[in-house]
């Protein structure tokens, strides 16, 4: 594995290496910064530290991003990364520019082992946690290719149009928990590359000791929870992990999330054409969440050869949100961005596992 990654360190982390090297504490700020607000590359670039601990330092620490194995470009202006890491693992990243807002998708796991039914990283398996560094350098080299915003090209780099973070890529980040949140606390720290909590969001499907334990974190993330189903028997059949928190419980533990001031918890439904989709369980989806502070994302299956499951039509999926904004629950509805570079969830990550596994004898 060679020498230990300086980029992933956290504040205590840094903290504690420049003690041992008998450096003053204010060194580990500065390292710091370089790090996660500056972004910079390698130590040479750290003009403030001293010389000769620059070179110890490269003596005893890499400074490593992980490294980009492909990139797309689809003709809306989403990007796709995938990543190849140093164990031939790869995951997948996503750069979604909007109107108002830009945005980075980012896994937390290469692969998942939760295997809900429609979900193509599921399907592909489940290989590891990813480290804070491998979290964190998603979000670094998504954002050092995009000094400039390709929607509004006239706003500078002094002036830069905001980021979104959401944590929707592969993986479950509630069962990588420590490494998760490590990362979110760099993200959101103000010293390091100051993401604003309520501009970053954790999707899950509601882990419920780990999200009880979030709720308690001091800064927190906007919350989104993947229900894809009303009712148990439904979610069972889509979700092998109702088996163990059922739905009534994760919306129960939804609501009492203490999201950041002037947000609500996000309910995210995958459509899927004749599975989900019908009057019937918008009516009883609306009955659960009517009057309750929170919003449905609805999410046209992003299908895929290998996916049981076909696209809900065009007038299912209007039906669907009528029903719902008619009880008074806010919803919206996800446009599919990025369909002719295989941007469904793990897609890239699946035929590169294909490929390396059809070049194998
Ligand atoms: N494990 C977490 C985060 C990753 S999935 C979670 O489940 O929330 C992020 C979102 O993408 C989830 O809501 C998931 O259900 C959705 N998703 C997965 N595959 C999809 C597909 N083929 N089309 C559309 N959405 C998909």
């Amino acid at each position: 594995m060679g020498r230990p990654n300086l980029f992933g360190m956290g504040k205590h982390a840094l903290a504690a290496a420049m003690a041992e090297r008998g450096e003053p504490a204010y060194r580990a700020s500065q390292l710091y910064s370089w790090l996660y607000a500056r972004r910079a590359r390698s130590l040479a670039e750290m003009s403030n530290l001293p010389k000769a601990l620059r070179v110890a330092l490269a003596v005893d620490y890499e400074l490593r991003w992980p490294e980009v194995h492909e990139r797309t470009l689809s003709f809306d202006g989403t990007r796709k990364y995938l990543f190849r890491l140093e164990d031939g693992a790869t995951i997948e990243s996503v750069y979604i520019p909007e109107d108002d807002r830009r945005t980075i998708c980012i896994s937390t796991q290469a692969g998942c082992p939760l295997r809900c039914a429609f979900c193509l990283t599921g399907i592909a398996g489940y290989r590891r946690n990813l480290r804070p560094d491998e979290i964190l350098g998603q979000v670094a080299t998504v954002m050092a290719e995009h000094p400039v915003s390709h929607t509004h090209p006239d706003r500078s780099e002094q002036d830069p149009f905001p980021w979104n973070v959401v944590v929707m890529g592969m993986g479950e980040p509630l069962l990588n928990y420590e490494a998760t949140l490590a990362s979110l606390r760099v993200l959101m720290d103000e010293d390091g590359f100051a993401v604003p909590p309520r501009k970053l969001t954790l999707s899950t499907v509601g882990i419920l000791p780990a999200l009880e334990r979030l709720a308690g974190e001091p800064v927190r993330p906007n919350l989104a929870i993947s229900l894809h189903a009303p009712d148990t028997a439904l979610r069972r059949a889509l979700m092998p992990i109702e088996e163990r928190y059922g739905i009534d419980d994760v919306i129960a533990a939804a609501l009492r999330y203490p999201v950041p001031r002037g947000g609500r918890v996000t309910f995210e439904y995958v459509l899927l054409g004749g599975v989900n989709d019908t009057p019937g369980h918008a009516r009883e989806l609306a009955r659960r969440l009517a009057g309750r502070h929170a919003k449905v994302n609805l999410i046209p299956l992003n299908p895929a050869p290998e996916i049981p499951f076909a696209a809900p039509a065009p007038d299912a999926v209007e039906a669907f949100a009528g029903i719902l904004a008619a009880a008074d629950v806010a919803v919206s509805v996800r446009r599919p961005r990025g369909r002719d570079i295989l941007a469904a969830c793990g897609q890239l990550h699946l035929r590169q596992a294909e490929a390396t596994a059809a070049t194998r004898p």
